[in-house]
């Protein structure tokens, strides 16, 4: 626990008041907190990356929403960027506790520490695992950074918390193979459900959406030719 941290202080870039989508079989409102640290090939939000950026959302307001629907709502996701990166998550999550919601996390696990900090508070995690560890660096551009996601999953396991590991396939970076060799090695450290999903080129920053068209081409165009030959 951080001394002196408060909910108040969260940087919130956006609120979502009903999600069906964010924590599967749930109705939840979704809190999007602003900061990074990694910076992914892929990244869907990245003006969500910078940690200065203020936020345009108080947590006064999310509060107000959670006494408006109580009763309608299942509970509250902390998303991202990145919401271990805030001292504030903590003291956030209690008050969802205390209003009588629950309480789901998106991360990444670029923060060990805080992450077992907030996991006692957590009905349910959803942990990106995004590449093999030997690969993170080339996803995340972040050297270390499978390193400490690794730790996340050891701790979330070892927690017994509600888990879904999730891993968004960049065909840019990763051969099939090395999907693969991730898939195995997951279900061998005791991840029970893994969902593995494509890439989207919709909201990434222009060159990566470059690379992944040529990318995708190239596959396609060896595919075909395999096929022909057979
Ligand atoms: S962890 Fe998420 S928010 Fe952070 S850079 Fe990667 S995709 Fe973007």
């Amino acid at each position: 626990m951080t001394p002196g941290a408060r909910a108040d202080d969260l940087r919130i870039a956006g609120l979502v008041r009903l999600s069906t989508c964010d924590w599967p079989g749930r109705l939840v409102a979704t809190v999007f907190l602003q900061g990074c640290p990694l910076s992914c090939t892929y990244c869907h939000n990245p003006s969500l990356i910078d940690p200065r950026a203020p936020g345009t959302v108080s947590w006064q307001s999310v509060r107000e929403l959670l006494d408006r629907r109580r009763g309608m709502l299942d509970g509250v996701v902390f998303s991202g960027g990145e919401p271990t990166r805030q001292a504030g998550l903590a003291p956030a999550m209690r008050e969802v506790r205390e209003r009588g919601f629950a309480v789901g996390l998106h991360t990444a696990g670029p923060y060990p520490r805080r992450f077992a900090e907030v996991l006692p508070l957590c009905d349910w995690v959803g942990l990106d695992i995004k590449a093999p560890a030997s690969r993170y660096e080339a996803v995340t551009g972040v050297p270390s950074s499978g390193a400490r996601a690794f730790e996340s999953l050891r701790l979330a396991l070892e927690a017994e918390v509600d888990l879904q590991v999730r891993t968004t396939v960049d065909p840019t970076v990763l051969s099939p193979g090395e999907v693969d060799d991730l898939v195995v090695a997951l279900r061998e450290l005791g991840v029970r459900e893994h969902v593995r999903q494509e890439v989207r080129a919709e909201g990434t920053r222009p060159e990566f959406a470059a690379r992944l068209e040529r990318v995708r081409r190239e596959l396609s165009r060896t595919a075909n030719r395999s096929a022909g030959a057979a």
